[in-house]
Order: structure tokens, then sequence, then C-alpha cells
């Protein structure tokens, strides 16, 4: 495996940064410990591709983990940060930017009356399970295994992302008592679901969910899933939360939930959003009914506040990826997916590697396994990390950045062109030869990290 005599300025830098950061990185899946070798040490980006700190390009298929939808270094984006920064980076003040977006992502999702913008992901379900509860006045959640919200004490239990990449089953530093009030049960199980509501009667204050699951590798959710959480959360008077983070405005204008809950006529109470709706920069966001969200302080009792949030950059890069958005960029994404993933499947069938590729919308990934479809944790923990590991080296030896982890989605932007797709295209079939190299069709039980 190459251990990143190939990459030197790389090599140093982490060299440099081990000594100073935890493992070398400031999240954990960056640090290649699922696949082996030198993490790559990238200095700028533009369009569909990365540079590293030894001038090496590389088609980008993790795009940031999702925000940059549009590409890197986008001149809309690039052109609302200058001016937003030529105005000051930060006022505690409201400023006008925070009502632009909040009203852009008010009108895109229907069920989202009110939105209250925070600076990460983590920030977005940490605060909505917070609502949740003080909304029920009731303590326990349901999460499903494999999905990742952040790094909340709560929702650590069976996370995917880095947790699953790095096969943590539990993380030391969340109290039992925090774990207690966490149930996990499979996901695309509905009778888990109900079984777990039976057990603790009035207990449960609310079900998150990832939209589509994509922490785990992707797993769409099984049809009816969905909405058959939303029917048990009614009869149990729980509240439901649809964790967009990822999907949210990526999928589509108005996320996972306008290509299903629009079309079958169901709405979480809740939705968390981040990554496009921050542009690159740290924002995320919950929405959700007036009712629930106007609990919030300074309107309600359920105390949530930021130093930084709404921040005038963040808003400035959000809003202009939003806004940029149109329906031609995501027929856009969605034909690029569908390129890569066909390339990368026909590679791998032509070498004999079993591997079962898996989509959401524009999100897909692709299980090195034989089993012949995934639609859980357990299901995605049957794939070879080893062999995913052999292709990353060689597709990233060829130019093209996949995600260090067998455990999390690819991701393409409006920006990934024919040049880009033909290069990948290049590089798949010496990549699924090396996949091929590796004697191992044996289920892997733990492999991957924590995202990113
Ligand atoms: N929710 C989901 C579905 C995610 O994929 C992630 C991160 O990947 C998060 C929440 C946490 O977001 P952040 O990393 O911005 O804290």
């Amino acid at each position: 495996m190459p251990v990143g005599s190939e990459a030197p300025a790389s090599q140093e830098l982490f060299r440099r940064a081990q000594r100073v950061i935890p493992g070398g990185v400031n999240s954990p899946v960056r640090a290649f410990r699922a696949v082996g070798g030198t993490p790559r040490f990238m200095v700028s980006g533009d369009g569909a591709y990365l540079t590293d700190a030894d001038g090496r390009r590389y088609v980008d298929l993790i795009c940031s983990w999702g925000p940059m939808i549009l590409g890197h270094a986008h001149p809309a984006v690039v052109e609302a940060l200058a001016v937003a920064a030529s105005r000051g980076t930060s006022f505690g003040t409201p400023s006008p930017g925070e009502v632009d977006l909040a009203e852009e992502i008010v009108s895109r999702v229907a069920p989202v009356e009110q939105v209250r913008l925070v600076n990460s992901g983590t920030e977005a379900t940490m605060s909505a399970l917070r609502l949740a509860r003080g909304f029920t006045r009731r303590s326990k959640i349901i999460k499903f295994a494999g999905c990742y919200h952040g790094h909340v004490d709560a929702l650590l239990a069976a996370a995917g992302s880095g947790v699953a990449t790095l096969g943590l089953p539990d993380t030391p530093g969340v109290t039992s008592a925090t774990a207690a009030d966490t149930i996990v049960v499979p996901y695309n199980d509905l009778g888990s679901v109900e079984t777990a509501f039976a057990e603790y009667p009035g207990e449960i204050a609310a079900v998150i969910t990832e939209a589509a699951a994509a922490n785990m590798g992707v797993v769409p959710p099984l049809p009816g899933f969905n909405a058959g959480l939303r029917r048990l959360c009614d009869s149990h008077g729980a509240l439901f939360i649809l964790d967009e983070v990822m999907t949210g405005f990526r999928i589509g204008p108005a996320g996972w939930w306008g290509v299903e809950g629009a079309i079958e006529g169901w709405a979480p109470d809740l939705f968390t959003f981040g990554k496009v709706m921050g542009g690159g920069l740290p924002a995320a966001a919950f929405g959700g009914r007036a009712e629930v969200m106007t609990q919030l302080a300074p309107a309600g009792p359920v105390y949530q506040a930021g130093t930084l949030s709404g921040n005038p950059l963040a808003v400035a890069a959000g809003l202009a990826t939003l806004r940029a958005c149109g329906p031609d960029v995501y027929a856009t994404v969605d034909a690029r997916a569908g390129d890569v993933a066909g390339i990368v499947s026909t590679a791998l069938t032509e070498q004999g590697v079993p591997h079962l590729p898996s989509s959401a919308g524009s999100l897909f990934s692709v299980f090195f396994t034989d089993v012949p479809s995934v639609v859980d944790y357990a299901g995605a923990r049957t794939q070879s990390s080893a062999r995913y590991a052999a292709f990353f080296h060689a597709m990233l030896d060829a130019g093209v950045y996949l995600p260090p982890s067998a455990y999390e989605a690819w991701f393409v932007s409006a920006a990934h062109d024919d040049e880009a797709v033909e290069r990948i295209a290049g590089a798949a079939p010496a990549a699924a030869r090396a996949a091929a190299g590796v004697p191992e069709p044996v289920p892997a039980t733990s492999a991957g990290g924590m995202r990113p």
C-alpha cells in the first residue's frame, strides 16, 4: 500500500500536523486510516478538480463531502464572498442576508415555515433534538444503525460515517445516561420502530432519520419507510425529524423530501440542513412547522444560540449557491452521477469483482460485496474494505480523489464535465484490476471512519 512517498509535500505536512493536531487531521476520515497511506493536503480547487501540495491535480469525487454542488471556486460564490467580506465578517447583530437565506429555504421546502441558522450539521441535529424534547416534554429518541447525524452525544450510538469507518461501537465520553435515552434500531425496519414505541409508551420525543441514508455507503429508504415513520410518530405523539444535511438542496431543489414526501403527501415536523446551503462555508439550519419552531428562544423557552450563527460570509456563500442551483444543475449532477457509477460498475464487472452500485438521487456509492442488496447497516458491513482500499489507491494514483472510506457517499458537481468523466473512465480499469487482486471475498466486520 502506498505510504506517501509519491506525495512528499503532503507527507511533510502530515508529519508536522501529527505533532500538533490529534491524528494529524481536524476530522477523522480525512486521515486515510481506512485505506492506508498519507492524506493529500489540498491547496486549491477549481471546478471539478483539487490540487494538492505537490501540485498534483485530482478529479474530486467528494466535493467537500457534499457542499460543492457547483464545483470549486464557482465565480458567483467567489464574487458573493468578496462583496460580503469587504463589508465586514461578523456583526453579532441580525443582518439582511440571514433573512434572504431563510426565505430561500422556506420557499424551497414547503413544510418549513420557520428556520434557525446554525454553523454545522451537528449543531442542527443537536438543536432539533433539544427542540423536540422541549416540545414533547419527553426524553428518548429513536435513531437508526448506520445513520450519522454529526457528533452529537445522543446520536453517536451505532453511527455511520467515520464511526463506521473506524469500526467504533461507541465512543468514550458519552455518558451512560445519555446513551440510555437513545434507542437504536435497524434502518428500513418499521417493525423495530413499532416495537420500540410499544416498549417505551409516552417516552419517545422523536424519531430521527437521514432522509436517505448515505453515511454507511448509500442505502436509500425502502418504499414506504419514511412515510411509515411519519405514521408511527403520529400514532405515538412523537416528532419526526428528517435529516437532510446531506440530501438537502443536493437531490433536488427541495432535497429528498421534494422527491418523496412532497409526492406521497407526508412531511416531517423538523428538517435539518447543512452542506449545500452553506456553499462551502460553515452554515447549517433546522426548521419546520411554526408551532414547533416558535418554542425556540427568544420566542419560546427552548434555548439555542450562536455567536457566528447566520454569519454574513456563510450566508452569502449559501445564498449564491442556492440561487445558482437551478434545474440545469440538478440535471447535470444526476447525469454525471449516473455516468460515474456506470463506468465504475462496468470496470469492476469486467474484472469479476463482486460489487453492488447503490444510489439515492445523485448520491451514490459502490459496495464491494456479493450480497444481492443492502438495506441496512448489517448489509453495508458485508463489504470488503480491503478491496475498496486497493481500488481507492489506484484511482488516487491516476488522479481521481474518492472518499477514503468504503462507508461514504461519492459526490459529483455540476462542474464535472466530459473531461473529468473521461479521466475517471481512464482510471477505472486499472483500479478494478487492483481490487480484483485482493484475495478477499470475506465480509468485513469493521472498517470505515467518521465524517469528513
Ligand atoms: N447529518 C448528516 C446526514 C450528515 O451527513 C452530517 C455530516 O456528514 C451531519 C449531519 C453533520 O454535519 P457536520 O459535519 O456539518 O457537523
